[in-house]
């Protein structure tokens, strides 16, 4: 358990009782000190009604192999810990079971502050990785992948890397009080119902590009019979092929690759599909922390990895990938 924000160091005594037991770091009820009975009534430091597990509304919370102990707050909270727990599965890091923990009553040694856990509205995920107090315990890609959940989010988490003294990597919170108008707003952007996103959003690539984006156009070149190195740099040979390929298509043939040019060089693929544009999927895939082999052939685990890439971008998760997944894997 993160001992939680930033103001108040806890004793040693407590610190103690986080750690026992052979299955790793768990939570018990001894934790829980005479001290706490008489903040019972007490708000957590975001501002939502903290208790014991039998005083809030909880539920238990699994995202692949982690049972988070104790759960986290019914309702719209689950619904954004959850959220945020799955995509740090599926694009960071997979969740160890044993080393997740959602809600926990414990007042914070010292001060009136109750930890956000106390309120089951904060969730730590694989803390043995990423101790209190540790900064850089993912790597640049991880936190790059973490940035876009926390931006899907819109403010309504916050991850304790983002603290500005002591950091807690292994720490996501509700950041807003109880009742606001995103917490509804985000809910329904992840639940989705039947409004899923359609809107294609493309990224404009040109000469002097690098990168994943740059690379998945070289594989669509290919794919579309034109004979190039896929190096991931986009020089003048891959600028020339653009306009070849722009010409033959009727477009404006500035060898820049933008919405239009885009849309007329990706493939619809789907399971059973093989060839290079399966291979550029399949890279993007990796790339947003879909991690697969990039062997060309679209079987089963590709396409649960897109149904998962779906998901986690309100698409429709059908596993196959038309325009608009091709624009959200490479935007
Ligand atoms: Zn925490």
């Amino acid at each position: 358990m993160c001992e939680h924000h930033e103001e108040v160091a806890r004793p040693s005594v407590a610190r103690r009782t986080l750690i026992r037991g052979a299955g790793g770091l768990l939570l018990g009820g001894g934790l829980v000190t005479a001290s706490a009975t008489a903040a019972s009534a007490a708000t957590s430091q975001n501002g939502w009604p903290a208790g014991y597990s039998s005083q809030i509304p909880l539920s238990r919370l699994v995202v692949g192999p982690a049972d988070f102990p104790a759960g986290v707050r019914t309702g719209q909270v689950h619904t954004i810990l959850g959220y945020v727990a799955r995509r740090m599965h599926n694009e960071v890091e997979a969740l160890v079971d044993g080393w997740c923990w959602g809600h926990a009553y414990r007042p914070i040694s010292g001060s009136t502050t109750l930890s956000n856990h106390s309120s089951g509205t904060a969730i730590d995920i694989n803390a043995p990785r990423h101790p209190l107090g540790a900064a850089g315990t993912f790597s640049s890609t991880q936190v790059s992948r973490i940035r876009s959940i926390l931006s899907y989010c819109d403010g309504v988490v916050r991850w304790g890397g983002d603290y500005s003294t002591r950091k807690d990597e292994m720490h996501f919170e509700i950041n807003v009080r109880p009742g606001d108008a995103r917490l509804t707003t985000l809910v329904n952007k992840i639940n989705g119902g039947s409004s899923y996103e359609t809107n294609e959003t493309w990224t404009t690539v040109r000469r002097g590009a690098s990168g994943f984006r740059v690379t998945a156009i070289q594989h669509l070149l290919r794919a579309r019979g034109y004979s190039l190195t896929v190096d991931g740099s986009f020089g003048s040979i891959t600028e020339s092929k653009v306009i070849s390929f722009q010409r033959s298509r009727g477009l404006v043939a500035d060898g820049i690759v933008g919405p239009k040019t885009w849309g007329a060089l990706v493939i619809t693929c789907q399971q059973g599909s093989t060839g290079q544009a399966v291979v550029a999927i399949q890279k993007l895939l990796t790339y947003r922390g879909y991690s697969l082999t990039a062997d060309g052939s679209f079987g089963s685990i590709t396409k649960s990895k897109v149904v998962a890439f779906q998901q986690s971008r309100r698409l429709y998760p059908d596993g196959i990938v038309g325009r608009v997944t091709w624009s959200r894997l490479t935007v």
